[in-house]
C-alpha cells in the first residue's frame, strides 16, 4: 500500500515524500483511514512503529480545512508523558505540516518559563503539544480556549497512567468539547487503560499492531552475565571500543549512577554525557542536540529521560543495569534500530537478575541469547531454572525483611549497587572505567 492510497492531502504527501518514507507502516495503514473518517481510535503500538505519524498525518489532514469555529484556541491537542516525547511530536508536526500554510505548533511543557508560554498561547494555535501538569496550570488560569478543539490525542497513555497523570488527563479532557475526536495510543492495553478509554472515547475503533516479538526483529538482543561492577565496567569498555558502535545509549538504574558513569567515561576520553530527570530542560535539550548532531558517542541515561529519543545513528543500547519493569526494556532497546535500521541491545545481568530476565523474556516473547567475551567470562555458572520452576514458599517465621536496592523494593539486597554508590567517586573505581585510546 502507498501513502497516496490513504487519501491524505497532497501537501502532506509532499512532506512524507521529502521525509523519504516509501510506504505506511502497519499502524499508519490501519489508523490513518479511521482517523480521517473522524472515528475515535484506541491503538496499541510501541514507539518505533511510526505511531506519531499515524495520528499526526490525519490531524494535519483535518487542519488543511479551515476551522468552522472562530477563535484562536488549539484545534488539535496532544498530551504526552514526557518533555522529550512532546518535542518529538512537535517536530513531527512541523515536519509533516511544513507545506501546509500557517500551521502553528506550540509546546507547553513543565520546566519552561510561564511568560514565554503565555505569549505562545496568546497567538492562534493549531496544534498544542503538552505535558498534563503544566497544561492544567494554564487551563486553571483561563489561558486556553478549547472551543475550536477537533482532536485530542493521548500519546503513551499507559506511561501517563504509570506516572500518575491520569487524573490531570481526565480533567483536561473534561474541559474540551464533547464533539471532538479522541485518539489513545498505548504500548499495552491492560485493564486500567481500557477503563480510561471507556470513560474518554466514544465507540472507539481498536487497532493492535505487531507483537513485541515481531517489532524487535531488527534488534539483536544479547546478554552478558557479569560478576560485579568492575566486570561491568570492563565489558562496557570493551564494547565502546567496537568501531561498529556509532552511537550508544547506556542505561543505569539511577540518576546518580548515570552522572557518575558519564563523568567517568568522559574522564577516560569518551564523548559521553548524562541525561536524566534531574537536569533542567535547557541542559537536556543541549545534550540531546549534541547527540543528534553526532557530537556525543555515548549517552548515559535513566528510563524517564530516554523516552522519545529518536536518533537514527544509535547502533547500540547497553543496559548497564537491567530496567525495573519489562515494558521499560522494550522502550530502552527501541532507541536503536530506528526507522528500519538494525540495532544491537546488550544487557548486563548479575547472578541475581534471573527473575528480572525471565520477566523481560516473557513480556517480549523472546529469549535473550547469552554471549561471552573471551577473557571477560563471568566467574559463576548462570543458574538454569527449569520451566515452571517456583521457589518454595518460606515459612513466615523464617522470613526476613529485605533491604531496598537500586532495582526497587521487590528485589533482594544486592551488595554490588551499594558498593557502587558508596565508592564510585573514588579514583580507584574510576580507574575501572578508564579506556585507553
Ligand atoms: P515513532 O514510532 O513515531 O517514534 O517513529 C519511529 C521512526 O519511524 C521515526 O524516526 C519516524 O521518522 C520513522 N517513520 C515513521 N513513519 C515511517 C514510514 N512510513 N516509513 C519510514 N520511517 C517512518
Amino acid at each position: 500500500m502507498s501513502f497516496e492510497a490513504l487519501d491524505l492531502h497532497p501537501l502532506i504527501l509532499k512532506a512524507i515524500q521529502k521525509s523519504g518514507y516509501t510506504a505506511p507502516t502497519p499502524i499508519q495503514k490501519e489508523a490513518i483511514p479511521e482517523l480521517i473518517s473522524g472515528a475515535d481510535v484506541i491503538a496499541s503500538a510501541q514507539t518505533g512503529t511510526g505511531k506519531t505519524a499515524a495520528f499526526m498525518l490525519p490531524a494535519l489532514h483535518h487542519l488543511a480545512e479551515p476551522s468552522k469555529n472562530s477563535g484562536r484556541g488549539p484545534r488539535v491537542l496532544v498530551l504526552t508523558p514526557t518533555r522529550e516525547l512532546a518535542d518529538q511530536v512537535s517536530n513531527a508536526a512541523r515536519n509533516y505540516g511544513k507545506y501546509l500554510s500557517r500551521i502553528n505548533v506550540v509546546s507547553i511543557l513543565g520546566g519552561m518559563p510561564y511568560p514565554l508560554q503565555n505569549r505562545l498561547l496568546s497567538q492562534a494555535v493549531d496544534i498544542l503539544v503538552a505535558t498534563p501538569g503544566r497544561l492544567i496550570d494554564h487551563i486553571q488560569r483561563g489561558r486556553i480556549n478549547f472551543s475550536r478543539l477537533q482532536m485530542l490525542v493521548l500519546d503513551e497513555a499507559d506511561r501517563m497512567l504509570d506516572m500518575g497523570f491520569i487524573a490531570d488527563v481526565e480533567q483536561i479532557a473534561s474541559a474540551t468539547p464533547a464533539s471532538k475526536q479522541t485518539v489513545m495510543f498505548s504500548a499495552t492495553l491492560n485493564g486500567a487503560i481500557e477503563k480510561i478509554a471507556a470513560r474518554l472515547l466514544k465507540s472507539p475503533k481498536r487497532i493492535q499492531v505487531a507483537s513485541q516479538k515481531e517489532r524487535l526483529n531488527n534488534i539483536e538482543q544479547r546478554l552478558h552475565y557479569v560478576d560485579n561492577l568492575s566486570h561491568k565496567n570492563k565489558l562496557l569498555d570493551y564494547m565502546l571500543r567496537d568501531e561498529a558502535l556509532k552511537q550508544a545509549i547506556v542505561f543505569t538504574a539511577t540518576k546518580r549512577d548515570a552522572d557518575l558513569l558519564a563523568d567517568n567515561l568522559y574522564a577516560s576520553g569518551h564523548t559521553a554525557a548524562a541525561l536524566h530527570g534531574d537536569m533542567n530542560q535547557r541542559e537536556r535539550n543541549r545534550t540531546l542536540n549534541k547527540l543528534r548532531k553526532g557530537g556525543l558517542r555515548v549517552l548515559v541515561a535513566t528510563d524517564v529521560a530516554a523516552r522519545g529519543i529518536d536518533v537514527s545513528d544509535i547502533t547500540h543500547v547497553i543496559n548497564f543495569d537491567l530496567p525495573k519493569f519489562a515494558e521499560d526494556y522494550v522502550h530502552r532497546i527501541g532507541r536503536t534500530g530506528r526507522a528500519g535500521a538494525n540495532g544491537i541491545a546488550v544487557s548486563f545481568a548479575t547472578n541475581k537478575d534471573s527473575i528480572h530476565l525471565k520477566r523481560i523474556e516473557r513480556f517480549t516473547g523472546h529469549s535473550i541469547v547469552s554471549h561471552i567475551v573471551p577473557g571477560l567470562e563471568p566467574s559463576f555458572k548462570p543458574s538454569q531454572r527449569p520451566k515452571g520452576f517456583k521457589k518454595p514458599a518460606t515459612p513466615a517465621h523464617q522470613k526476613r525483611k529485605k533491604a531496598p536496592t537500586a532495582y526497587g523494593k521487590r528485589q533482594e539486597f544486592n551488595p554490588e549497587f551499594k558498593r557502587f554508590s558508596r565508592t564510585s567517586r573514588s579514583s580507584s573505581n574510576k580507574s575501572n572505567l578508564r579506556t585507553k585510546h
